[in-house]
């Protein structure tokens, strides 16, 4: 079964915009008939935004938790991608101004993007003007296509495009291979806009100031700042309970912490972990990791110690205390040993 996700906006108004679930039938083929049917019989005082048809069930549903008037986080599972999780394993912020909204990340898949914005619709009627990535890797850029299928810009590092168009395939079929026939409208987006250095977006008596950072979790992470409630958005830069990843270098991550961690706000949101956390507290587990790594691997090259041995080793006890240590904790110490060898 297939059920058509209508969004109507008042032309009058294009802030008053709703999202309803219609019946489409038992093929896709019908629903996108019955989506047409649809769009035709809106009203001549409103506007058809979008009515994507999605398989009845595969929409995950999103609960968003309101940390700060206006600031919503979801948090993701601790998982993997798999068929039951559809690519919900990362955490995704929506900050509501008072002409427009922002998403922050967008989910691993269609799905879980198309079950946001359904969430988003329970919580205001304007429309998503921006979709930033914090980075390239999947769990947080998946859903990009989808959200800004209604008009938003996608904004993300200058260094992002490229790094998705590098390892689009192999991330799509990997997502493809691990959540199943549910992956299937999903498709990566292009950034609209590349941030250098920095730049701020208003939302409307609501301006947010985004930053693109040196290599650190990966070579494209950008963070996000709401001045009005103090909520500082890390993406990945921040980790709580799920193992910190690097893939891309764990002296630019140690560096770029030490300049976040000077930022005052009054709460941080990582891309892995609870929705909103004391700022710079809860960085102390993950830079106690990333630096016991850091201390391991210098002593393991400086006595010799073959690769193979060090990927097995280093990093693995601290690792222990985070979920995820398997499968990351192996590739981590490897991603280390190889920085660090030719210091
Ligand atoms: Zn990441």
């Amino acid at each position: 079964m297939f059920e058509v996700l209508l969004t109507v906006c008042l032309l009058a108004d294009p802030a008053a915009c709703r999202t309803e679930r219609h019946d489409g039938g038992a093929t896709r083929e019908a629903c996108a008939v019955e989506a047409g049917r649809l769009a035709a019989a809106v009203g001549a005082d409103q506007q058809a935004e979008r009515w994507p048809c999605v398989a009845t069930g595969t929409t995950p549903s999103i609960a968003l938790t309101e940390i700060a008037p206006g600031v919503f986080v979801h948090q993701g599972h601790h998982a993997e991608f798999d068929p039951h999780n559809l690519g919900d394993v990362a955490n995704i912020g929506v900050v509501v101004g008072n002409r427009s909204v922002a998403v922050i990340d967008a989910g691993g898949s269609a799905a879980v993007a198309q079950g946001l914005l359904a969430a988003i619709r329970e919580i205001t009627a304007l429309p998503i003007s921006h979709v930033v990535l914090t980075h390239m890797h999947p769990d947080h850029s998946f859903g990009a296509a989808t959200l800004a299928a209604g008009g938003a810009e996608i904004i993300g590092h200058a260094k992002l495009e490229r790094a998705l168009a590098a390892r689009r395939e192999h991330y799509l079929a990997r997502a493809r291979d691990m959540i199943g026939p549910a992956f299937a409208e999903t498709d990566l987006a292009t950034p609209d806009l590349a941030v250098e250095d920095s730049t701020e977006i208003d939302l409307g008596g609501r301006v947010l100031q985004l930053v693109a950072h040196a290599t650190a979790h990966t070579d494209n992470d950008l963070t996000v700042y709401d001045r009005e409630s103090g909520t500082l958005f890390l993406g990945d830069l921040l980790f709580l309970g799920h193992l910190p990843v690097i893939d891309g270098s764990v002296l630019g991550w140690l560096t770029v912490l030490d300049r976040l961690e000077a930022q005052p706000a009054r709460r941080g949101v990582p891309g892995h972990g609870p929705v909103a956390v004391a700022w710079p507290e809860a960085a102390g587990p993950m830079r106690a990791y990333l630096e016991t790594l850091v201390s391991e691997a210098r002593a393991a090259i400086e006595a010799g110690m073959p690769i193979g041995e060090a990927a097995e080793t280093l990093g693995h006890r601290s690792a222990a205390a985070w979920l995820l240590a398997d499968p990351f904790a192996a590739r981590n110490a490897l991603t280390v040993y190889k920085e660090l060898e030719w210091e």
